[in-house]
């Protein structure tokens, strides 16, 4: 850098040096260093939200609450099945806002938040349960992946790092980001690896979880603005954590195993073995207990601040025909629109459908795959069509399984 040119140049309200500071931005009489821009604006934030209202919360009018059932028929619109954990969430969401309401009125009973945890095998729907409700939420809504958290001092994001991502949501209004909701997917990625916590250190795994629990109890956390550990003089912003609802999703891979361990040994006796034969061995998940985490790796702790267990069910045949076509932005559906443009009526044969379906079975590719296969057959075409004059497209069964033949199904496994 010409550091010569430069020398003049300083903070004209610290006065700091060019040399000194990140950056200035140059203005018409003087200069701003990063720090003292950010500075002002923190000032400025607390002077608007002051003048917002109290503490610049926006009032939640009960009249305008959606209740569970609204939440529910809202989330069908865009998920397929997986009742269950639609129900826990509408519930839990409602008495969430409930809750926020009820400190308004500074009530004697105090009612407890209810942290969910959600579990279920990749490509379910729990991210996509997550981000639909996020939809019709009127508190600030965040969605941040366990995988990268690790111990403090450790390369990876410290735990904090979730309330960052809540807090920038809320535009960095404290008392906004003190009522919202975060979803942690992936918080299997945290279990304890092995039994045996001692043997290496396990700076992923529970230390992480030990951390994770003061979020979920209700802490006053010191959240670093700007997240990460790159901007250590950054000044902490403390967050109280006591009414953020937590979310968690996962899939704990092999948990069934646990389910099933746990299911056989309480079957002793008569009675039970009859018991056991309703037990439903294509989805366990169904019969998951807080015991079964314990087995997979999470500490008793954690799992006791998350109350509100429930699953997902496993994507069969016919789910994953009515993710095709039915959701309000379904793929298919997608793909029309995308075709409308060019002012095209683009259709399909029924069985394409099927067949489609067959081959994300055959695969095992899942929710997911569905796209990639589509996109596999309807390449050429989009291709192709623009440039011509035809007005409608049919898609025939010969021509997709052509066109998947052609390409490699391999390339579609990983995707
Ligand atoms: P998870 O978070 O459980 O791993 P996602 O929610 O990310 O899975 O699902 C991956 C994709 O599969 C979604 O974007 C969606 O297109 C599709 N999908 C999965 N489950 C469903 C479902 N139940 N209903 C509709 N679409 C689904």
């Amino acid at each position: 850098m010409d550091n010569k040119s430069k020398d003049k140049r300083r903070c004209s309200f610290c006065g700091r040096d060019e040399s000194d500071v990140n950056f200035l931005i140059t203005g018409v009489n003087g200069f701003i260093c990063d720090t003292c821009a950010a500075q002002a604006y923190e000032i400025s934030q607390e002077a608007m939200g002051g003048a917002k209202s109290k503490g610049g919360v926006k009032a939640l009018d009960r009249s305008q609450l959606p209740k569970p059932t609204d939440i529910k028929t809202f989330l069908d619109e865009y998920v397929i099945g997986q009742d269950d954990a639609k129900r826990y969430l509408a519930v839990s969401v409602y008495n969430h806002y409930k809750r926020l309401l009820q400190e308004d009125h500074g009530d004697d009973v105090e009612i407890e938040k209810s942290n969910i945890i959600m579990v279920g095998s990749t490509g379910t729907g729990k991210t996509l349960l997550a981000r639909t409700i996020a939809k019709l939420l009127n508190v600030p809504f965040t969605i941040v992946d366990a995988t990268v958290l690790t111990e403090a001092g450790y390369v990876g994001e410290d735990i904090e790092s979730i309330l960052t991502r809540l807090l920038q949501v809320a535009d960095y209004n404290v008392a906004e980001a003190e009522r919202g909701i975060v979803f942690i997917d992936e918080i299997d990625k945290i279990a304890r690896k092995g039994d045996n916590p001692s043997i290496t250190r396990d700076v992923s795994g529970e230390g992480v979880q030990q951390g994770l629990l003061k979020l979920l109890e209700g802490s006053i956390v010191n959240v670093p603005p700007q997240g990460g550990r790159k901007h250590p003089d950054q000044k902490m912003i403390p967050v109280n954590t006591k009414n953020v609802l937590f979310i968690c999703g996962g899939a704990f891979d092999g948990i069934e195993r646990k389910i099933a361990q746990r299911l056989n040994t309480h079957v002793v006796g008569y009675t039970a073995s009859q018991e056991s034969a309703h037990v439903d061995r294509n989805n366990l998940m169904q019969y998951i207990a807080p015991q079964d985490l314990k087995s997979f790796g999470l500490i008793p702790e954690i799992i006791g601040r998350l109350p509100v267990l429930t699953y997902l069910n496993p994507l069969d045949p016919k789910a994953l025909r009515a993710i095709l076509t039915e959701p309000k932005n379904s793929i298919i559906k997608q793909y029309i629109k995308l075709f409308e443009m060019d002012n095209i009526k683009l259709s399909f044969e029924d069985d394409v459908f099927d067949y489609i379906v067959g081959k994300a079975v055959e695969f095992k590719l899942g929710a997911r795959g569905l796209r990639s296969i589509v996109e596999t057959i309807m390449m050429d075409v989009m291709f192709e069509l623009p440039s011509q004059s035809k007005k409608t497209y049919k898609v025939t069964l010969a021509y997709a399984k052509e066109q998947l033949s052609k390409a490699n199904i391999a390339k579609l496994e990983s995707a």
